[in-house]
Formats: C-alpha cells, sequence, structure tokens
C-alpha cells in the first residue's frame, strides 16, 4: 500500500484543490477497507467493488486511493448521506463495511496544534488518529447480482413511453411494457412546460 502522504497528494489532485478534512477520512477509509481485506495494490485489475454511501469530498478521495469508477462499475454509489464505504473483493467474496465513527470529531482537539481553525484541526488531526477511533469494521455479505456486474451490459429494452433504451435491468414493467423509471415512477427531471407528452408526472403501480 502506498503512503498516506502520497495517496492524499492524489486525492488532492482528483478534487483540483486543497486537502480537505472528507478527503483526509475518505483515504484513510479506502486504506482502512483495502488492508482489511489483503488487498495492497487496489488500483491494479478489478478485483476491487466499493459501494460509497455519500456524494462528498469522500467519495473522490475513495475513488482516487482504490481507482474504482462510476464508469468501470466498480464504483456504486447509494444515496444514504452516511460516511461509510463496503469493499467488496470479487476474488474471495469477502465484503467490510467501514463507517466513520461519529464522535471522531469531538477528539480532534487532542491531535493538532492548539490555534488552527475547526477545518484544519480535523484535517490534521484524521491524518494521525488511530484507525478505531476514526473508524468501525465490520464484515459484511453483499451479494452483487449479474446486472450490477462490471462487463457488458446483460439486458437492454426500449421504454414505453419515452423510446430511450435501457440497460441492465433497470427497467420496471407495468401490463407487460417496460418502462424506464422516469416515465414509470416519475424521475429527477420534468417538462419545462409541464406537459405530459413523453414525461409521466404520477407515479404509476409497478405490476
Ligand atoms: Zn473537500
Ligand atoms: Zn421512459
Amino acid at each position: 500500500m502506498r503512503s498516506l502522504g502520497e495517496l492524499l497528494a492524489d486525492a488532492e489532485t482528483m478534487h483540483r484543490g486543497r486537502i480537505c478534512a472528507g478527503q483526509v477520512l475518505g483515504v484513510r477509509m479506502a486504506m482502512l477497507g483495502c488492508q482489511s481485506l489483503g488487498i495492497d495494490e487496489p488500483t491494479r485489475g478489478k478485483r476491487l467493488i466499493v459501494y460509497v454511501e455519500i456524494d462528498r469530498c469522500m467519495a473522490d478521495a475513495i475513488a482516487a486511493v482504490t481507482g474504482c469508477r462510476l464508469g468501470k462499475r466498480t464504483l456504486k454509489h447509494l444515496d444514504y448521506g452516511k460516511c461509510a464505504c463496503t469493499f467488496v473483493d470479487t476474488s474471495s467474496g469477502r465484503a467490510v463495511r467501514v463507517s466513520a465513527r461519529d464522535d471522531a470529531r469531538s477528539h480532534v482537539w487532542h491531535y493538532a496544534p492548539s490555534g488552527l481553525d475547526k477545518k484544519t484541526t480535523q484535517c490534521e488531526a484524521y491524518k494521525i488518529m488511530s484507525d478505531s477511533e476514526l473508524f468501525v469494521v465490520q464484515e459484511v455479505v453483499v451479494d452483487i447480482p449479474d446486472q450490477d456486474q462490471p462487463g457488458p451490459p446483460v439486458s437492454r429494452v426500449v421504454c414505453a413511453i419515452c423510446g430511450e433504451g435501457i440497460n441492465d435491468r433497470r427497467e420496471m414493467w407495468l401490463n407487460g411494457q417496460a418502462l424506464c423509471r422516469a416515465c414509470g415512477q416519475g424521475g429527477y427531471y420534468r417538462n419545462p412546460e409541464n406537459k405530459i407528452e413523453s414525461f409521466s408526472s404520477h407515479p404509476l403501480p409497478v405490476t
């Protein structure tokens, strides 16, 4: 495993700017996750899949250290709003979930010189606090379905309402018709004129 300093430098480059507490925590979390699985060089090969439960700075640091990427399907984002990640070793099937302890931030003042502002104090402390003060590690089981695995798409259908293609079984079925999630249950986007045409404004029941 490369050193904390080298990995922080990578995270910083990816983040285009100054290192922040979230990135330090993310780099430490990724190092701990990989070490717990006995993975020394996480960026080599596609052995590792990471489920990241937040979309803040930490997520970029996790990606920088592990080399896992959304586009490679080795990085999965779950919108839980939690500072936690699960690291899955696809060669052994082992998985560990690492979550950041909420009480870690109340201990940072013991680990940094006094007189620093809160953010710098957190940054400096998170570099040197012990793994057990920062994180909780649990062995977990993750069943990764075919349609979530790296590799070519396992299926592709066309949405009966908008006509757009849907990969990897993300469609829903209504009265024997395939619908994309946006049409079937309402999407995050809508037609600016609020016309229904190709956009469904009401969630439809799934069959
Ligand atoms: Zn940041
Ligand atoms: Zn659709």
